[in-house]
């Protein structure tokens, strides 16, 4: 095969240097691939110099995109999530997320973007499901980051777990309950006796959530 001739100064025969990168998805999926860089004898300009290995890139990456996102949706079953309600509050086409499981189509960038997010925070699902509305939105959230909370406590003695906000005209104190045993003096009874007479009430929002 004869060589490639340079593109910048049209004489040279060039030379092919082979060079491995790896690429890397946000889930951990990792990909070593081979992409071609030329170099001139003659006027010494290297490099990617006909602009090919871009698109090789773009490539690999769209299909650990594709294996990214499959691996995700196949741990929805796990998590009690169906595909075709998430299609639904998602809006997007019957079959979609079971298409981008099984392969047989490859989702956008910012599709997966939006997969990498609902497998994070699976709450997000009801959010959208509630049409967005921004007071549901919050109370999913804190509930979410309460039963996050009480995971990261599982193991240690914490029996429960609540939290709220007490206020009066002037301040607010946001409080995280967290019990160990039966006969613990509650957070609240501290937060109280040490700033007397500033708590006047409690309960505006209040989440709780039993281990
Ligand atoms: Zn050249």
């Amino acid at each position: 095969m004869s060589k490639r001739i340079c593109p910048v100064c049209g004489i040279g025969a060039l030379e092919k240097i082979l060079t491995s990168i790896t690429l890397s998805d946000p889930s951990g999926i990792e990909k070593t691939i081979e992409i071609s860089e030329y170099k001139c004898p003659a006027c010494e300009a290297e490099g990617d110099l006909f602009g090919e290995n871009d698109r090789v890139i773009q490539d690999e990456y769209k299909k650990m995109r594709a294996e990214a996102v499959a691996s995700m949706l196949e741990k929805f079953h796990s998590k009690k999530i169906s595909l075709s309600a998430a299609e639904r509050v998602l809006e997007l086409p019957q079959r979609t997320l079971s298409k981008w499981k099984n392969k047989s189509m490859v989702p956008s960038a910012s599709a997966a973007l939006l997969i990498r997010y609902v497998n994070l925070f699976p709450w997000l699902l009801d959010v959208a499901d509630n049409k967005f509305n921004p007071k549901n939105a919050q109370q999913m959230h804190v509930a979410a980051a309460m039963r996050d909370l009480c995971e990261m406590t599982k193991g240690s003695d914490v029996t429960s777990l609540s939290a709220g906000i007490v206020e009066n005209l002037n301040n607010a104190v946001f409080y995280v309950n967290m019990e160990k045993g039966i006969t613990q003096r509650s957070i609240m009874d501290t937060v109280t006796s040490a700033s007397t007479g500033l708590m006047v009430h409690s309960g505006a929002c209040e989440y709780s959530y039993e281990t």
